[in-house]
């Protein structure tokens, strides 16, 4: 970013800790023995799945998948284009798809229906946070850290403009 951005800290670093604290302890309930697969939503979604997967502990498998809606703008565009592809086959697998922000829900409801017709054992959805006061589609967040009003948030891997995702605070950026 060129000029200094104007931020207001929305979530802290410790409660964001917090928070991932409280679903690691979910998902380990219910996926400790499976070795379950965890997919991180590229980029936004790289630091939470790296502090959750080392809450969680035990064995699992993480995949990564790219997903692009926004392109460099801050309105979805509603075209869901596949940047990098998984790996990992998730036939007969228990899968845990890990996202930053559920939005208007066009990315993850994408991935999901990808996903299903793969056959996978079982297929939750973990989200660091939620803005449902935008959604276009229905989706069941199975793990949810924190819902947020209807701002743009930055910091924590969520970027503006491929900037700001180093801040280790959730802030809101300010017009
Ligand atoms: P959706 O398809 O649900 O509208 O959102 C897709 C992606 O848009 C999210 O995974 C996230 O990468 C990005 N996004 C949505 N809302 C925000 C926001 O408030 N801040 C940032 N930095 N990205 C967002
Ligand atoms: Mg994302």
């Amino acid at each position: 970013m060129s000029s200094q951005p104007k931020l207001r800290i929305l979530l802290t670093r410790a409660e964001i800790e917090a928070g991932i604290d409280k679903l690691a302890a979910e998902i380990r309930r219910d996926y400790l023995g499976k070795n379950p697969i965890l997919i991180c939503i590229l980029k936004g979604s790289f630091i939470f799945t790296a502090d959750l997967i080392r809450r969680l502990n035990f064995p699992l498998e993480v995949d990564f998948v790219q997903l692009s809606s926004y392109g460099g703008s801050r309105e979805s565009s509603g075209k869901i284009k596949v940047v990098q592809r998984l790996r990992s086959p998730v036939e007969g697998r228990h899968v845990v798809v890990v996202d930053d922000i559920v939005d208007t829900g066009l990315t993850v409801a994408f991935l999901l229906d990808y996903l299903r017709k793969k056959k996978p054992a079982s297929l939750r959805l973990c989200a660091l946070t939620d803005k449902p006061s935008r959604r276009q589609v229905s989706v069941t967040i199975d793990y949810l850290g924190f819902t947020v009003p209807d701002v743009f948030i930055v910091g924590y891997g969520l970027d503006c403009d491929e900037d700001l995702r180093y801040l280790p605070d959730i802030c809101v950026l300010e017009d």
